[in-house]
């Protein structure tokens, strides 16, 4: 794959009005559209699709994987409510532009993906390398999440799951969030999880989304 990596007037331009269209889409959180407005997207993408990076829209990375919609990655992010050095856990590294967003937000990221190859990929070629080196991306099934690591403050998944991961919430710290798709293949609802510290799941729901699924297992030839 070949990427990109300058950032033109025109690419600056784009990313403005993709901004904007997002904010009238109900983005409402400042620091997500700043953050956003900050990573070049089209950097995670492959050349020849440059001219579309700041589209509203998904698109394929490789792998038989996708790179999230932009309106999906700021409603995400939004939930999340990230503040400085929050310690967050993402499952489904993909193309690690939602990973970069929270980065840029100032979180500190664990990103678990199932995909050798996808993974590989952000080892040898991620695009900000030095940038962010809150950032770290781990080889792995993201329903055993990283107890090495836990507990977290926040948990993102960014597959679609149809139910809540058992051990993720065992990695959540009391009053810690998940964020997730929930739901059947075809439609989840994106649903955030708040574990009270007398173990008690509160539970809200948003919008209607659609995720590839979330997987069990690694592939070490994908
Ligand atoms: N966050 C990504 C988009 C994710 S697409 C981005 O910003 O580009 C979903 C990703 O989840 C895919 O890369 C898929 O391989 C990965 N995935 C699916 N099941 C998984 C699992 N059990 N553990 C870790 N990653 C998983």
């Amino acid at each position: 794959m070949l990427r990109r990596q300058e950032d033109t007037y025109k690419h600056k331009g784009a990313r403005a009005k993709l901004i904007a269209e997002l904010e009238q889409k109900g983005i409402a959180d400042k620091s997500v559209l700043q953050a956003m407005n900050k990573v070049q997207r089209h950097y995670f993408l492959d050349a020849a699709l440059d001219k579309f990076a700041y589209e509203d829209v998904a698109f394929p990375i490789g792998n038989d994987q996708t790179i999230s919609q932009p309106y999906t990655v700021a409603f995400q992010s939004q939930l999340m409510q990230i503040k400085k050095l929050d310690k967050v856990l993402e499952i489904g590294t993909g193309s690690a532009y939602q990973a970069t967003v929270l980065a840029e937000l100032g979180a500190q990221i664990y990103t678990i993906e199932r995909q050798k190859e996808l993974y590989e990929k952000n080892i040898l070629g991620y695009p900000f390398k030095g940038k962010y080196p809150m950032l770290k991306f781990f080889y792995g099934d993201g329903f055993k999440g990283l107890p090495t690591y836990a507990p977290f403050d926040k948990i993102l998944i960014t597959a679609g799951v149809s139910m809540v991961p058992e051990k993720l919430l065992e990695q959540l710290k009391p009053n810690g969030i998940i964020v997730l798709p929930l739901g059947e293949e075809d439609k989840q609802i994106m649903t955030r999880i708040t574990k009270l510290p007398n173990g008690e799941l509160q539970t809200e729901s948003f919008g209607e989304f659609i995720f590839v699924p979330m997987l069990e297992g690694v592939n070490p030839k994908g």
